[in-house]
């Protein structure tokens, strides 16, 4: 017992003098399954907490192909050629499945990887977005209290994790092709929605009439949706990750938001109610995690399973009886 704590206090202390070894340390602590480390995870989260929360959180999202690593590569050697630190993490729930994560790869990102005042951390692995998500956010925690001021999230543009990430971050960047033929799609129009800026890559060569063009039509598909509560119009820009073209420009938009969000409270309230949100999150997670994994729910729910395949209960008979021993 003694030794765990003098290990905890150990590692947090080198945390807050900004030791990369022991900030990987404790983010491998939050991504395990044992419950020790578990433990250790939240004592360290906690100290850590009073010394968090000074950053800028960005989220970057947008399909395979698009240009992420490549952009976020130029982003972050950008921000820290202007004092910046830098650190970068990633949602990848898709990474479980197909072994070994693909975003947040290190040799994906060359230049940052040696850089000082960055820090590259791949995705969690083998486990739910749920799982992914709150390890994600108890390390944007500890890279704060490490002293790095810019976290940027990285995921994947399919599924649900944009969602998860737009509620841990402060800003949200849609990176998008031209003419990739979704501009107006539905599918994408709750990706779109959450976007507080949509920058459009590969800006570059023969492409660069097409992005012009997308340029306009997402302008135009901006305006189509409500005013933000924010009191910020999100804004549409092009770039090219690759030739290091438009990437201060993508930097200011998120300077102006930043100015206008504190000015009126927004960037405040939107952190209180992401706290909101992960707390009452968690507690889901955890009532449902303790609930089917109890042994006697286990052979229960397999006995009222039966009973419903021979039409001696319904499900919501059946429902009602298991959440009553719960
Ligand atoms: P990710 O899957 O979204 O992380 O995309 P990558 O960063 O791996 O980039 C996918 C491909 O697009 C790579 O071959 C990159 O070299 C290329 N790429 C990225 N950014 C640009 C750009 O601005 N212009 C051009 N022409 N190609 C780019």
């Amino acid at each position: 017992k003694r030794k765990l704590q003098r290990t905890t206090k150990d590692l947090v202390d080198a945390i807050l003098q900004g030791n990369i070894t022991a900030l990987s340390q404790a983010i491998t602590l939050v991504e395990s399954k044992h419950p020790k480390h578990t433990e250790q995870a939240h004592a360290i989260i906690k100290a850590c907490l009073p010394h968090a929360n000074q950053s800028v959180r960005i989220g970057i999202t947008g399909v395979p192909g698009v240009g992420k690593s490549t952009f976020i590569e130029a982003f972050g050697t950008y921000l820290t050629s202007i004092g910046k630190k830098v650190a970068v993490l990633a949602v990848d729930p898709s990474s479980s499945l197909t072994k070994g994560s693909i975003l947040g790869d290190k040799t994906r990102m060359e230049d940052l990887v040696k850089n000082n005042n960055a820090y590259i951390r791949p995705s969690a692995s083998g486990d739910s977005l749920g799982g992914v998500a709150r390890k994600t956010r108890e390390s944007i925690i500890l890279c704060e209290a490490a002293g790095f001021d810019t976290i940027i999230i990285e995921t994947v543009g399919v599924g649900q994790s944009e969602t998860a990430v737009h509620s841990m971050v402060d800003f949200f960047l849609l990176l998008k092709l031209a003419g990739a033929g979704d501009e107006l799609q539905g599918i994408k129009r709750g990706i779109i929605e959450m976007a507080d800026a949509i920058a459009i890559n590969k800006a570059d060569g023969d492409n660069l009439k097409a992005v012009k063009l997308a340029k306009v039509e997402f302008n135009r598909a901006l305006h189509l949706y409500p005013e933000k509560a924010t009191g910020w119009q999100p804004k549409v820009t092009m770039c090219s990750a690759i030739n290091n073209k438009g990437i201060d420009d993508i930097y200011h938009i998120i300077k102006d938001y930043l100015e206008i969000t504190v000015a009126n409270n927004y960037f405040y309230s939107k952190r209180q109610e992401q706290n909101k949100f992960w707390l009452i999150q968690t507690i889901e997670n955890r009532l449902k995690a303790d609930f089917f994994n109890n042994e006697n729910i286990k052979s229960e729910l397999k006995k009222q399973l039966e009973l419903i395949e021979t039409n001696q209960t319904t499900p919501f008979a059946a429902a009602e009886y298991l959440l009553g021993l719960g």
